[in-house]
């Protein structure tokens, strides 16, 4: 019988070429988030003329899809992320997160095959990650219903590394209204707004000492007036609250809407005070995922690490609370400390042919992760059950 090494390359040689160039069309022609439809289409073609059955605007959502091949369960689902960002193109490099989950499941879908094992194999396509998180919009309409075990792989300008979770994440817009008046000749009728959105920069940097070092808080000022000579009638801040820890994420924004509050007091300014839609939860590890990854990156010869959860934040946090789900790292920078993600840099990096090798050996180890969660029992419950009491 063949060796499982040998039978992957046989799978992956017969389909390298095409998924290859689907991963360089997507990093060529890079689109905003919610506006994936090339990336979406060119997916949807390529899996279904692999044999996958492929639902596009999944859910209700333009730019997503469903592909999926086998019949019975386990049923395990590989993510794709494939939206750019503004002015740098793809300087996330979610067109490989795209060819890992392509990759990993037409790997998979041949060897269930191949061995005639019962399990379902889904490539789930899940736009723009880098503003509405869709992810959230999917789970919502139930489409990690049913499903076993999720995963995907991200690639890094540092290490290549298992999931060590994430922070969440909660975004508002704060908004003050006065009034306006000549700031010279009639200021004494005037409504600052602007000292509004100062004072609540300055009461946010006087709570900020008092933070944990797990917590982050930045702001921008969105609007600040229109001239020196005019009382700003008009301010409007938009700021991150993060931390690893949900329950202490509720007293955060606790706190910061009072501040807020505080500073339309001080300056009898009319405040509105909005979330943005799709918070995203702090991201929990599997272990028994982690620790499948990590064996099989360092037997590819990837020299993976162990790293600290990631001070950024992704929708993929939720998928976490969901079902049992591992987000991996693989690094495509050769470990230049000078290219960073959402960088230039990072973008040309995502279309180099070491990237495009990366990628290719990230998605045979899914595939094999996923293939052991199918056919081990044993396998499959230590990972439900760190999923269960993480
Ligand atoms: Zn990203």
């Amino acid at each position: 019988m063949t060796k499982p090494e040998e039978l992957i390359q046989v799978i992956w040689q017969a389909h390298e070429q095409d998924l290859v160039s689907v991963v360089r069309n997507i990093h060529e022609t890079p689109e905003l988030s919610q506006e994936e439809t090339r990336a979406c289409a060119w997916q949807a073609d390529l899996l279904k003329a692999w044999g996958f059955s492929v639902e596009t605007g999944y859910k209700g959502i333009a730019t997503a899809f469903n592909a999926t091949a086998g019949t019975g369960g386990p049923h395990v689902c590989f993510l794709a992320e494939y939206d750019a960002l503004p002015g740098i193109g793809h300087g996330c490099g979610h067109n490989l997160i795209a060819g890992v989950a392509l990759g990993a499941a037409v790997v998979l879908k041949n060897l269930l095959a191949h061995h005639n094992f019962s399990g379902r194999v889904a490539v789930m396509g899940t736009p723009a990650e880098e503003q509405r998180g869709a992810k959230i919009d999917l789970i919502k309409a139930g489409a990690l219903k049913g499903v076993d075990l999720v995963l995907m792989a991200h690639p890094s300008d540092g290490a290549t590394s298992p999931y060590a979770g994430e922070s969440g994440i909660r975004q508002f817009m704060v908004s003050y209204t006065g009034k306006p008046a000549h700031a010279a000749d009639c200021p004494e009728k005037g409504v600052n707004a602007l000292d509004a959105v100062r004072l609540l920069f300055n009461g946010v940097d006087a709570w900020r000492q008092q933070l944990p070092e797990t917590s982050r808080v930045h702001g921008v000022i969105r609007d600040g007036g229109q001239a020196p000579n005019i009382i700003p009638d008009f301010a409007r801040a938009k700021f991150y609250l993060r931390d690893f820890d949900l329950k202490f994420l509720d007293q955060m924004q606790v706190r910061f809407e009072n501040i807020a509050k505080g500073a339309a007091l001080m300056t009898d300014t009319a405040l509105k005070f909005s979330e943005i839609p799709n918070p995203y939860k702090p991201g929990i590890p599997n272990d028994p995922l982690n620790q499948a990854f990590f064996r099989l990156a360092r037997d590819a010869g990837m020299q993976p690490q162990w790293s600290k959860p990631s001070r950024g934040s992704s929708d993929f946090g939720d998928v976490t609370y969901e079902v049992p789900a591992m987000h991996a790292y693989f690094n495509i920078t050769r470990d230049n400390p000078d290219i960073s993600l959402h960088s230039r840099e990072f973008a040309r990096a995502a279309g180099t042919d070491f990237a495009f090798s990366q990628m290719k050996k990230t998605a045979r180890i899914l595939a094999r992760m996923a293939l052991q969660f199918i056919i081990e029992q044993d396998f499959r419950c230590k990972v439900t059950n760190a999923f269960m009491a993480p």
